[in-house]
């Protein structure tokens, strides 16, 4: 599943929001309950076996999925 990470431009929190497709438009802020949030696509992971696996620069080279993590 894709978690993707925002951050508040009001309070500076960053956090974690599950997104279905590209829709994000219903985020908010956990912190301040803002709408003024910015979306890290940089920092897109994918949950896998209950640990996290950053898909950002480090992604798998060999199969080219962001939650492989059997051939890292
Ligand atoms: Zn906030």
């Amino acid at each position: 599943m894709p978690i993707y990470e925002f951050q508040c431009k009001d309070c500076g929190e960053v956090f974690e929001e599950l997104v279905l497709g590209s829709n994000c438009q219903g985020v908010k802020c956990k912190r301040c309950k803002s709408s003024q949030i910015s979306k890290l696509m940089s920092q897109v992971a994918f949950k896998s076996g209950g640990k996290f696996v950053s898909a950002s620069g480090s992604a798998c080279s060999s199969c080219s999925s962001g939650s492989c993590s059997s051939c890292k």
